[in-house]
């Protein structure tokens, strides 16, 4: 397993998990069909053996899930892959693979927010604990391992901070320790970060996010690194039925096309406006790989290709002022998700985690002022001059409220 060139990477993004056809198709099919007919019932006999190559029911695999899997597989330098309904299914697969009642899971506490809640309720249930440490520091996780870990879960960048944890070094601790590594690559795409070739055991993604890349698809993967994982892990897909669909399939297929290409847009944009936003009056604090100011700025330029397209900051001013700032964008949109070309802007605080409280909020590193974007593939002018008049607004209003307080 090897980190692949950019130039080879290009150049797989296109070919990956296409192969003949019968009619010469470029674009492989979508096969849109529940199940599939056996020559005879010792042809079925043979496929339910395993002893034939071939395809028995969708659940199972489909060639056109199976196409997408494969390209999946070939990007992140890994065995073969898994696709499922969406990113969590892909977790749960990952859990509900990897452990049983009585077993420990060490993650970061940077995840996103449903993971966290899937293990501290699902798992849980199901008599796996889980301890959340700040995965970027190494002594932490050291500390967290315990005779029955069977799990470092790491996402990195992590969710929503975007802090970043080493990969290599986990790996080597938690295998020292007989513990399995998987990453959540979700925020990297294999075009920045291959966590296999770094030491990891398995990687999953929300394809919802980068893979797809056009706000289109639910869908999640796992990759893993030989066959008697893909097998492990197949039994447990197959039996919970979290998969995919063709259609999705063919989607995801698609969007993984341009894929090099969207990401370098994405990270150079990236850069540009987070160096923007840092020197912005408004701004009090801003978290992006790519900046100098970053907590794990070297470890970043070690494990990534790319500092990708996710920018975290503080706005001054508060709940109100993030209130303000989401109604005064224009090429934004606001709303969840992430990945796409289309620039995305939230505002935890007054959104997604309004109805939790601020304590809670705050016990989750969630601030007022804490605002994620996303972004896009339009002209990075674009983007700049939309935050420009939405930050001048929020300063505005601030200004006014402080002459009012004084
Ligand atoms: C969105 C997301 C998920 C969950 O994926 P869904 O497709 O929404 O189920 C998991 N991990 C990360 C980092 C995500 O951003």
């Amino acid at each position: 397993m090897k980190n692949h060139s950019k130039t080879d990477f290009e150049t797989k993004c296109v070919h990956s998990g296409i192969e003949e056809n019968e009619h010469g198709a470029v674009v492989p099919p979508i096969y849109q069909t529940s199940t599939f007919k056996f020559k005879t019932a010792q042809h079925g006999a043979s496929l339910f053996a395993g002893e034939e190559k071939g395809y028995i029911y969708t659940r199972m695999l489909n060639p056109t899930v199976e196409a997408m899997e494969n390209a999946v597989a070939e990007l992140e330098g890994g065995y073969k892959a898994l696709g499922c309904g969406s990113g969590m299914a892909a977790v749960h697969t990952v859990f509900a693979t990897l452990t049983q009642t009585g077993d420990h899971v060490v993650c970061s506490s940077a995840v996103y927010g449903p993971t966290t809640t899937l293990l501290n309720t699902v798992m849980k249930k199901f008599g796996v604990e889980t301890t959340f440490i700040d995965t970027s520091n190494l002594d932490e996780v050291k500390k967290a391992i315990k005779s029955n870990t069977k799990v470092v879960y790491v996402e990195t960048p992590g969710n929503p901070t975007l802090c970043i944890s080493d990969i290599a070094e986990i790996s080597k601790i938690a295998h020292k320790n007989n513990a399995l590594v998987v990453v959540d690559n979700t925020f990297m795409s294999p075009a920045l970060q291959n966590p296999l070739a770094l030491g990891a055991d398995v990687v999953l993604h929300s394809l919802t996010k980068f893979l797809n890349g056009h706000a289109d698809v639910i869908g999640g993967i796992v990759v893993v690194k030989d066959e008697s994982a893909y097998q492990s892990f197949r039994k447990t897909l197959n039996q919970i039925g979290g998969v995919i669909d063709p259609f999705n399939s063919f989607l995801v297929h698609r969007g993984l096309k341009t894929l090099a290409l969207r990401m370098e847009k994405h990270c150079e944009s990236g850069q540009i406006i987070a160096e923007w936003l840092e020197k912005h009056p408004m701004i009090e604090s801003i978290s992006y790989p790519g900046l100098k100011s970053h907590p794990q700025y070297e470890i970043g330029l070690k494990q990534q290709k790319g500092p990708g397209g996710m920018i975290t900051f503080e706005l001054r001013g508060g709940i109100e002022a993030g209130r303000l700032l989401m109604n005064s964008v224009k090429l934004f949109q606001l709303a969840v998700s992430l990945g796409g070309v289309e620039s995305l802007i939230q505002h935890p605080a007054s959104m997604t985690h309004f109805s939790m409280g601020k304590e809670a909020r705050l016990a989750g590193g969630i601030t007022d002022g804490l605002v994620r974007i996303s972004i896009g593939i339009e002209n990075v002018k674009d983007i700049i001059a939309d935050l420009e008049q939405a930050l001048k607004k929020v300063e505005e209003a601030n200004s006014k409220e402080v002459e009012v307080h004084v």
